[in-house]
């Protein structure tokens, strides 16, 4: 996990012999459970170190911040505060970005969703693998479970990656958020179109773009970013619509 240790490094991020062994065990076991079901393509010892756990773990370069703030640093700003951060991972897939957060954070409140049963699958036995505590697999579509009271405006971190396009995904992911959280989506070269292009759906849904942090860290693939938007104001209750329309006809 050496390639892991040291991208993590220059995120300010010091991994300690217990993070990597439980990293390691991620990577024994999702390249096992590869060979039966299709989970990633990315399997190489190198590449998922640095294109699966060190591009999930960028997402905490935009924890939210006790005091609110723009800009986002360069390297982590650890501070979780008295109660323990609620995070959400829309569309986790096997795990990413979710599971490297907890795994690095273990003080985090996390909630994995996916639709596909058998990641579901997965993402259970990996947090019985890992011990981890805290954590709760959810089988199911964003636009159903972001209506359900106990976990819509809920959350103070909703993260996501290779799920939508930025004008579908503010409707999956913002009705998570209560008023002051924070959205983090981790995109690629064309995110700062793509997430100025979807401004007026996080307005419709009660965020605003905070901003689009390029990624200019060695293994990560070239023209990574991290889009941040933010929440001020309650969704309408309307959205997310019904499965399948947010994508059928984006807001934007
Ligand atoms: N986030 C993971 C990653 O980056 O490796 C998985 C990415 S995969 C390309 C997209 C995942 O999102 C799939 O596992 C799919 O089942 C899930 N997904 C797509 N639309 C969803 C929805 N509306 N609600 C929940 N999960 C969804």
């Amino acid at each position: 996990m050496e390639l892991l240790r040291e991208g993590a490094r220059s995120l300010g991020l010091n991994l300690s012999p217990r993070h990597l062994a439980a990293f390691e065990t991620y990577y024994k076991e999702l390249t096992s459970w590869n060979q039966r079901f299709n989970l990633t393509a990315i399997t190489g010892y190198e590449e998922v170190q640095t294109k699966h756990f060190l591009d999930s773990l960028t997402c905490l370069l935009a924890l939210p911040k006790k005091e609110g703030g723009q800009a986002i640093p360069d390297t982590v700003p650890v501070q979780l505060g008295a109660h323990p951060l609620w995070c959400i991972d829309v569309g986790s897939g096997a795990g990413f970005p979710g599971l490297p957060l907890k795994i690095m954070l273990p003080e985090i409140k996390l909630t994995l969703l996916e639709a596909t049963g058998k990641k579901v699958t997965f993402l259970q036995h990996m947090v019985q693998t890992l011990g981890l505590q805290n954590v709760e697999v959810l089988h199911g579509r964003a636009e159903e479970v972001g209506h359900l009271p106990k976990h819509r405006e809920r959350y103070d971190f909703v993260v996501a990656r290779a799920v939508a396009s930025m004008c579908v995904l503010a409707e999956y992911c913002l009705p998570f958020c209560h008023t002051g959280g924070r959205m983090v989506a981790l995109k690629g070269e064309d995110a700062e179109e793509e997430a100025h292009a979807a401004e007026e759906a996080y307005t419709l849904l009660g965020g605003s773009l905070t901003a689009v942090k390029p990624l200019p860290i060695e293994g990560l693939r070239p023209g990574s970013h991290l889009v941040v938007v933010d929440k001020h104001a309650p969704t309408p209750s309307i959205y997310p619509r019904r499965p399948g329309i947010p994508s059928k006809k984006p807001l934007c």
